[in-house]
């Protein structure tokens, strides 16, 4: 979590986090300054991208949004019309991301719940539990075809919030929080984005003796530089006959 935008000092704001917010878009019904549009944080960092969007400076914290529209929300025109949703059903449009300041981005009140399970082998109901205002069980991708949320890529924001809880994270990362009841310094952190990836090898050109490689690439650099060999940090073998999952326990605890 290199950063984070708040709007009050008890709310920051993370990845995952469902938010209404404004564009700074000409001509849009938002006027750059009300947050009617729906939307969800994908990150929180600093622009240093080279490409430019409108409002935001080079250096600026700014929040990647990735919008959400539904049948009663100001922004319904993409959605394909076989789909006919209910009030309640929103979707997320792939590729739609915003990159706005802080100011223009708030909680959004309205209880929004992603149902990972449609359509799944796990859990295949039609729609959540109830306790929402809103669910979201379908994206629909830049062309127009819509799938569901399980077929999406994961926010990582999202499963470091499963994972570690957002109090937890809350309490170790938020320097403007006040520290918990008998801590008293918090841990200094450096961010340290990073890609893992597992792949099978053979040994001898076969796979008769296969090893398992586990390594890491910095996620903070081009795609030319994320691409060269030396820059593929090795990190462990798993050797041949060895268990996936003994070798994850093993070296899972000493990565986070
Ligand atoms: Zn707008």
């Amino acid at each position: 979590m290199p950063q984070q935008a708040s709007s009050t000092p008890l709310a920051p704001i993370l990845p995952s986090d469902f938010v209404r917010f404004a564009c700074a878009r000409q001509g849009c019904h938002c006027n750059g300054t009300n947050r009617t549009h729906f939307g969800r944080v994908l990150a929180v960092g600093r622009n240093r991208r080279s490409s430019r969007s409108p409002g935001v400076a080079y250096d600026d914290v700014v929040v990647k949004v990735q919008q959400i529209v539904g049948k009663s929300t100001p922004d319904n025109g993409p959605i394909p019309p076989m789909l006919q949703p209910d009030a309640a059903e929103l979707f997320i449009l792939e590729g739609s991301n915003s990159y706005v300041l802080p100011p223009a981005v708030a909680f959004c009140t309205d209880k929004i719940t992603m149902h990972y399970g449609f359509e799944s082998d796990w859990n295949a109901s039609d729609k959540p539990v109830d306790g929402y205002r809103y669910y979201i069980r379908q994206i629909i991708s830049s062309d127009g075809r819509p799938r569901p949320v399980h077929r999406s890529h994961a926010i990582r924001g999202e499963l470091e919030l499963l994972t570690f809880t957002r109090q937890n994270i809350i309490n170790n990362l938020d320097t403007a929080q006040p520290l918990p009841a008998g801590v008293t310094h918090r841990p200094r952190v450096i961010s340290f984005p990073f890609l893992t990836f597992i792949d099978g090898f053979g040994l001898y050109r076969n796979m008769y003796r296969s090893l398992m490689g586990f390594y890491i690439i910095p996620a903070g650099l081009s795609y030319t530089d994320r691409n060269r060999r030396t820059n593929v940090f090795p990190i462990t073998l798993g050797p041949h006959g060895s268990n996936l999952a003994d070798v994850v326990k093993a070296i899972g605890p000493r990565m986070y």
